[in-house]
């Protein structure tokens, strides 16, 4: 099969600067040394890069799963520029069709079933044809001013921030030089793979709990090193959702700054999906491999049929417990606080807390009824 043209530019970029990174950086550091300042330099514009694509890029402006004011909506369009992953309407052109056409061959810019390599860089050195450059599919994005004004200076703000940022930081400390390899070059190239890591092995390794609809997988310790995006197979389960690891505990600074920023007013209408809407998910995922289970292992029929009524009690239990929570936030609402005598507000409590513990007890007998999957079982009543 012939082979996709090869973009030149891209091609030539991506190969000098790693091969200049790993040569230049080390050789520098060994003749001259770097302090701490320069160091921080580094540190300090890898999180700017990286947290400019995952909070503006990428939760944003491809996804809308908050809005932001104009100052951060700048501060995000810099940082991007900086990241040198194409301006704000091509990366969410391309991540707009990734999430709409997941794992097609001919349509997803990155799919991961082709490989690692083409996930993970491969598609951005040659002239693919499943990466076309269509802006139909970001219209609401061309009416930002600021998306447009990037777009329009995109190779002005590249060299700014690429080369002129480092340089100015420099020449405040006295060492060009070591800035612009730190906090240029070596930036550059990590926090660019960082980002790719997402398209590739965040489709590759992991866990599926929520669906397997598509190749995205949960990945704790890939979350470390890319701002909170490994919780991938979430993120595209519910990718209207602000967060992207959705425990209070899950690392996901991008998650943190966002609410931060909503407390100062510089982020609002942070959208999130429901916990019961998560817990359906979950659950219904579970119950499909553990009937696949139950075929595969040959488990009687009655097990299967039990399997079914628990799920269906399952699912019931959540329903009921969704209603109940509703009705008693309602109940603490202002207007029906009005209205409403102190006992019925006493009452919708206890219902909602009854049903809390009801759920409690239903997660934990799934849980043990999928551990124990097709060996004899006590009544689980
Ligand atoms: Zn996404
Ligand atoms: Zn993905």
């Amino acid at each position: 099969m012939e082979k996709a043209p090869i973009n030149w530019i891209n091609m030539v970029l991506f190969t000098a600067t790693p091969i200049c990174a790993v040569t230049l950086v080390p050789l520098y550091g060994y003749f001259y040394g770097y302090d701490l300042y320069e160091w921080l330099v580094f540190v300090f514009l890898m999180g700017f890069c990286g947290m400019s694509i995952t909070g503006g890029y990428h939760r944003l402006w491809s996804h809308k799963t908050y809005s932001a004011h104009p100052f951060l909506r700048f501060i995000f369009a810099i940082g991007g520029a900086c990241a040198l992953q194409n301006d704000i309407l091509h990366w969410s052109s391309d991540h707009r069709r990734h999430h709409q056409y997941v794992d097609n061959n001919a349509r997803d810019p990155y799919f991961a079933g082709r490989g690692f390599w083409f996930s993970h860089i491969g598609w951005i050195l040659r002239k693919y044809e499943s990466h076309v450059e269509d802006f139909s599919n970001v219209k609401d994005l061309q009416k930002d001013p600021i998306v447009m004004w990037q777009h329009r200076h995109y190779l002005k703000l590249v060299l700014l921030t690429n080369i002129g940022l480092p340089a100015f930081l420099g020449y405040l400390h006295g060492d060009i030089i070591a800035c612009l390899l730190l906090g240029g070059l070596l930036r550059l190239v990590l926090s660019q793979h960082v980002t790719y890591l997402i398209n590739s092995l965040a489709h590759m390794w992991g866990r599926q709990p929520y669906s397997d609809d598509c190749t995205a997988r949960d990945n704790s310790l890939l979350a470390l090193i890319t701002y909170g995006e490994g919780y991938h197979n979430y993120h595209h389960t519910f990718q209207w959702d602000y967060r992207n690891g959705v425990k209070w505990w899950h690392f996901d600074p991008t998650k943190w700054m966002i609410k931060l920023c909503s407390l100062v007013g510089l982020t609002k209408d942070l959208k999130r999906c429901t916990v019961a809407q998560i817990e359906k998910a979950k659950l219904e995922m579970q119950y499909r491999l553990a009937t696949e289970r139950c075929e595969l292992l040959d488990i009687p029929e009655n097990w299967r049929k039990r399997l079914e009524l628990e799920y269906e009690q399952f699912l019931h239990t959540l329903q009921l417990w969704t209603e109940h929570r509703q009705a008693w936030y309602e109940a603490k609402g202002k207007k029906i606080q009005e209205t409403l005598g102190h006992w019925d507000q006493l009452q919708l409590q206890d219902k909602y807390k009854e049903m809390q513990f009801s759920l409690k007890v239903q997660r934990r007998r799934w849980q043990k009824m999928l551990r124990n999957l097709g060996e004899p079982i006590p009544n689980p009543a």
